[in-house]
């Protein structure tokens, strides 16, 4: 079976599903992609609770690979974090997000996502500068999204890169709040300007005697006595809309009020600024 063309593919292809030769095919895969430019970005509209105003999109990053089709981040973005091509990607996606972002009406703000390997980077501020600058984009129209991740970082090297990180003017999001080790003594110190609570406790808060309502009420007090923002991740139907609303986050995201799509298709979205 080896021998005809046909035969070595499906070899070939049983072998890329045993794991390592998979992982190596991705990573060279990775590499390609970059080079060619394979990657572009999608945009999730993020919501006022009270108005239903669109405030800002996150940047979400998609690889349009040649032979498989549409590979999900949450493959590809680990990979990259593993190999360091997580940098460069990382690099493309900041600057690519603060141009786009850069066509948008003045208030409009873009989140991008920071791996904890770029946020180790001490290079990482100068990058930002450099993409805001480039983009010609107001510091306060960025908001880095990240992950509790980077706090097993050195937690010196970590609380310098949120002051460089502060001082540019850019605003700071914790991604994926309650997921992890969770994340109290960190929010004490780290100057985040929002809490994006996780989908995982949006999903069936709508179901009678769920507790993620409780839990989601718990991190509303903590984020506004903290004066911070919250997000409610992952909200798909209307009653989820009326639920969070009343547990007082001040943010929705989710497909109800919109998939990611691609910068090309939300200008028109923007232009009256209203979903309702
Ligand atoms: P995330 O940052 O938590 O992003 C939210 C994910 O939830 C996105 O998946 C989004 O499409 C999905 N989502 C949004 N609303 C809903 C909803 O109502 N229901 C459901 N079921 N899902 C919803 P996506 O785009 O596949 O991204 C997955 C993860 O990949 C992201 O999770 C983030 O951790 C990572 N990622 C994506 N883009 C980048 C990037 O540019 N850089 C880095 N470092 N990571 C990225
Ligand atoms: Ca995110
Ligand atoms: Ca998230
Ligand atoms: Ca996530």
């Amino acid at each position: 079976a080896k021998g005809d063309g046909r035969g070595v593919h499906r070899f070939y292809a049983e072998e890329m599903l045993a794991g390592a030769k998979h992982r190596q095919q991705l990573e060279d895969d990775l590499r390609t992609a970059l080079g060619a430019g394979d990657f572009h970005l999608c945009y999730q509209p993020v919501v006022g609770t009270a108005d239903a105003r669109i405030v800002g999109y996150e940047a979400l990053v998609r690889w349009e690979h040649p032979v498989r089709g549409l590979v999900s981040p949450a493959d590809f973005v680990p990979v990259a974090e593993e190999c360091g091509l997580i940098e460069a990607l990382g690099e493309w996606v900041l600057r690519t997000a603060c141009e786009e972002a850069a066509r948008w009406p003045g208030s409009v703000r873009v989140a991008v996502n920071v791996s904890p390997v770029q946020f180790a980077n001490p290079q990482l501020p100068g990058i930002v500068a450099s993409a805001l600058a480039h983009a010609g984009l107001a510091p306060d129209r960025l908001e880095l999204e990240i992950t509790e991740g980077v706090f097993l970082n050195d937690s010196t090297a970590t609380d310098q890169m949120f002051r460089a990180l502060k001082g540019l003017g850019v605003r700071l999001a914790l991604d994926d709040f309650g997921t992890g080790y969770s994340s109290l003594g960190y929010l004490r110190s780290a100057p985040f300007d929002k809490i994006k609570i996780d989908q995982s406790f949006v999903r069936g808060i709508a179901q009678p005697g769920n507790r993620n309502a409780a839990i989601i009420k718990a991190i509303v007090t903590l984020a506004e006595t903290l004066g911070m923002e919250t997000t409610a991740e992952g909200v798909e139907v209307q009653d989820e809309i009326d639920l969070v609303r009343e547990l007082g986050c001040s943010h929705i995201q989710g497909y109800v009020y919109g998939r990611p799509t691609r910068a090309e298709h939300i200008a028109g979205r923007l232009d009256g600024g209203e979903l309702h």
